[in-house]
């Protein structure tokens, strides 16, 4: 079967063709640096990097770009308030914003492009489309995207949403970044220095300004990917205006079309409400693990729906996902021990009856358009054979090492195993090192001492054939 996806521009799911080859160009709207990402925003990069593991499971490379908007009417009002430099102000949240996709388990993009390093770019696209006259300097000293005048090339304003456009009136114009569907009008391509902006401008032919968010993206993903390419991602409000913009802007400018395949990801509520500072119902990734969760766990939760659907984030979720981390952790655990230094799969050997099964399962749900619950079904089906299987001892070693072989391959997509040992806090490591040393020097006295102590800090140490091991209470 082919990989089959969602396509926002033809509102169907349609088998995914690259336009070259096996070689696939994908762009995803990056972070606003202006603050820590929320779990909302983690969930579109969690999507995102699903997209592209199961682009790459499927056999594709994958030209992953990821960009940093940098610079933005929100980022521009804090640094504003704070009174530091843009770079000072915005490397602080990009820092973060990358250690956390880390925590996260997410595949880093091959490219990360900043907005302020693409200003020349950005000129250029702008020049190109008042050269086309798509775009007009006005009396305020910005330049605009004219909705009227691409219309009137034949090109369509409105391909991933349905827009009114009829009410729409003629020289109507909107400066901010971000706005409603009613507020449908030119929109800024290069916004006018004003006092406001403080330090943060750039020369450029229409004058000094900084550009507005949208034409950032058309520039970045055009520089990356070229002027057509493969997929374009993000969460379901960039639809409109962001995305709407971007192809205006990048179609407008080049005369071709922009990208080939749209995929939006659905919104995350917490505990069934919008998120917000006012409600105490906002969470960071840092949030969650001052709470004592893991990144794992919480890539474990946002990979648990089907990207179209909004997903109802809870903290019980969160504790449900550390119980079931935990039976694949067990299950995993115990595999490698019963494959031993059998470390290769053997094709003689037989694989515990659900393992045969898992990749097909997992593959055939992944390419249904990325059907996540079909997977996750397909684990936890396999789990429960082999469980069964090693609680018969009907595996053989080789068997074993087939099945690990198999759950590692499924886990290229998931991207939630092998993790276990990383995630112990070197304190908790450090504990299980000198109680090893207390019983080598048979000092059972402070070596049971000590598996008190872990368990007091929620770990337990079970001694196995293959040496100690710690498991999470
Ligand atoms: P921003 O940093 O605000 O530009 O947002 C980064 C990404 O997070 C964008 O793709 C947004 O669509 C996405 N996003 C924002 N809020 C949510 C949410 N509540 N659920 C899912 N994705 C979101
Ligand atoms: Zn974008």
């Amino acid at each position: 079967m082919a990989l089959k996806l969602f396509n926002t521009l033809t509102r169907s799911v349609q088998e995914f063709q690259p336009l070259e080859g096996n070689r696939v160009g994908m762009y995803c709207c990056g972070p606003t640096v202006y603050d820590f990402a929320h779990i909302g925003n983690w969930r579109t990069f969690v999507f995102a990097d699903l997209v592209r593991r199961t682009l790459e499971f499927s056999g594709y490379a994958v030209q992953h770009v990821m960009n940093i908007t940098d610079v933005e009417d929100k980022i521009i009002k804090r640094v504003r308030e704070q009174q530091c430099t843009l770079r000072e102000f915005t490397g602080k949240f990009e820092a973060a914003f990358l250690d956390d996709l880390k925590a996260l388990g997410c595949r880093e993009p091959h490219q990360k492009p900043r907005a302020t390093e693409h200003i020349a770019e950005i000129i250029a696209l702008i020049e190109k489309l008042v050269a086309r006259g798509v775009a007009y300097k006005a009396a305020d000293g910005s330049v605009y995207f004219s909705i009227e005048k691409y219309r009137g090339c034949g090109c369509t304003y409105g391909q991933l949403l349905k827009l009114n456009l009829d009410e729409m009136r003629a020289g109507d114009r909107v400066a901010s970044d971000e706005y409603e569907k009613e507020s449908l009008a030119d929109f800024a391509l290069w916004k006018a220095r004003v006092p406001d902006d403080g330090a943060v401008f750039w020369s450029s032919p229409f004058g000094e300004g900084r550009p507005g968010w949208h034409i950032e993206c058309s520039a970045m993903s055009i520089k990356a990917l070229g002027e057509t390419f493969d997929l374009h991602l993000g969460g379901e409000d960039l639809k409109f205006p962001h995305h709407e913009d971007e192809i205006a802007q990048s179609e407008g400018a080049t005369g071709r079309p922009f990208v080939k395949h749209w995929l939006h990801g659905a919104h995350l509520l917490v505990e069934g409400k919008k998120m917000s500072k006012s409600l105490g119902n906002y969470f960071t990734l840092r949030d969650l693990m001052t709470k004592g969760f893991t990144g794992r766990e919480v890539r474990f939760l946002l990979l648990s729906a089907h990207y179209r659907e909004t997903f109802n984030f809870t903290l019980d979720g969160l504790a449900g996902a550390r119980t079931s981390l935990a039976r694949i952790d067990e299950c995993v655990g115990k595999l490698r021990e019963a494959a031993g230094s059998a470390a290769r799969p053997s094709v003689q050997a037989a694989p515990p009856a659900g393992s045969a099964n898992l990749v097909t399962r997992f593959t055939a749900a992944l390419e249904d358009d990325v059907n996540i619950s079909g997977a996750w079904a397909a684990v936890f089906d396999w789990v429960r054979e082999t469980n069964k299987a090693l609680a018969d001892n009907s595996l053989s070693a080789g068997g074993a090492a087939t099945a690990l072989a198999a759950w590692e391959q499924v886990d290229s997509v998931l991207g939630i195993g092998g993790k276990a040992e990383a995630e112990i806090p070197a304190a908790i490591q450090a504990l299980a090192a000198a109680r090893a040393t207390a019983k080598q020097a048979k000092d059972f006295k402070r070596s049971d001492a000590i598996r008190d102590e872990l368990k007091a800090l929620g770990w337990v140490i079970e001694d196995t054939p293959k040496g100690p091991r710690l498991k999470r209470l």
